[in-house]
């Protein structure tokens, strides 16, 4: 029998981080499993510029390399090994990872959110050749290239923006004629020379020659007219969607896949938390979900410590009134 583990954490995104870090230093000795991106979504964003603490902006990947050597500092456990299945009705929760069988009494569920893609065949075939849901990790490909970002949203617009630095013009297509950005990201892609915008247009097909991208066919969504835009290069920034596959059918989900929860950050399962973007579908912040993954981490730790106390075996779950009126 494999040892059983007070915590396993899945995810090393700000949530997973900042609750390794509290747990560790609370002694629960986590073991975080790593997940297919190792750091989260801020390892794809270039300037964070409103995490608090940083007067000037903070990279997103040192802000995790932070993160990080600060939660193994305190001693907290890494493997590189996303979770293929969990079992939440057995004690302890059963977690399957790089073909070993996992055992934790508590379990924070951090596993975040990836980038949506718009699910049209040629975007899927294209995919890593000249199309891209990540404009930090394959900007650099596309030095002189004309490229289009899909999206309205302040993903679009970042993208957009980092892009001109390789770029020679940036033609942002978005489905409406009002952008869903907040007013400051949207200047900055206004105000910028490269990026244009094509409104009220829906990217139909991407366009290609022997897979090397060549261009987009559009589709005015009022007035139904297709047009083709001759370009090198499309980016996705049209949102995300929660990494909770795994948890269908074990713990309740609402309509857009993101976990329930509840006073804060307890799922229906006594001993499993969720934090940050996995839950979040509001705020979806890296100081929110750094914010969440440190409430998962002192409502696991309580669990843990009721589970000591525990009279007998069929006691062992915590009741939902001692998280919602903790002891001061
Ligand atoms: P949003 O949900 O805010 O925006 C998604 C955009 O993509 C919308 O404009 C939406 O159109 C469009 N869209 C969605 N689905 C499709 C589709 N199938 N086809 C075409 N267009 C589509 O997501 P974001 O990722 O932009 O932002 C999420 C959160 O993260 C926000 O809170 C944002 O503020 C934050 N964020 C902050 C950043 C920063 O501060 N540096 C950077 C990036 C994100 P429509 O408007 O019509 O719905």
């Amino acid at each position: 029998m494999p040892e059983t583990r007070d915590l396993i954490i899945l995810g090393s995104g700000a949530a997973g981080l900042t609750a390794a870090i509290y747990a560790a230093r609370a002694e629960l000795h986590p073991l975080v499993l790593d997940g297919v991106q190792p750091g989260g979504q801020l390892t794809t964003t270039t300037e964070v510029e409103n995490y608090p603490g940083f007067r000037e902006a903070i990279m997103g990947p040192a802000l995790m390399a932070e993160m990080r050597a600060q939660a193994e500092r305190f001693g907290t456990e890494f493997l590189y090994a996303p979770a293929e299945r969990v079992n939440l009705r057995a004690r302890p929760f059963e977690i399957h990872a790089g073909g070993e069988v996992l055992l934790t009494r508590a379990l924070i569920i951090a596993t975040g959110a990836s980038a949506k893609l718009l699910g049209i065949p040629s975007e899927a075939k294209l995919l890593g050749h000249g199309v891209s849901a990540c404009a930090t990790c394959d900007g650099f490909f596309f030095k002189g290239k004309r490229l289009i970002v899909v999206g309205g949203g302040d993903t679009a617009m970042e993208e957009a923006t980092f892009l001109t630095k390789f770029a020679s013009s940036v033609v942002i297509v978005h489905r409406r004629d009002t952008l869903r950005a907040s007013k400051i990201m949207q200047e900055r892609a206004r105000a910028n020379p490269k990026i244009s915008f094509v409104w009220n247009s829906d990217v139909v097909e991407v366009l290609d020659t022997d897979g090397r991208v060549t261009g987009v066919n559009l589709k005015n969504v009022k007035t139904g007219a297709l047009s083709t835009v001759e370009i090198d290069g499309v980016f996705i920034g049209i949102g995300h969607q929660p990494n909770t596959k795994i948890f269908e059918g074990q713990l309740p989900l609402d309509l857009a896949g993101y976990i329930v929860t509840q006073h804060g950050t307890m799922t229906e399962i006594p001993g499993v938390f969720a934090a940050g973007d996995v839950q979040d579908r509001i705020y979806r912040q890296a100081v929110t979900a750094a914010g969440s993954g440190c409430m998962a981490a002192l409502d696991a730790e309580r669990y843990l410590e009721g589970l000591k106390h525990a009279p007998g075996p069929n006691t062992a779950v915590m009741r939902l009134e001692e998280l919602k009126a903790p002891s001061a």
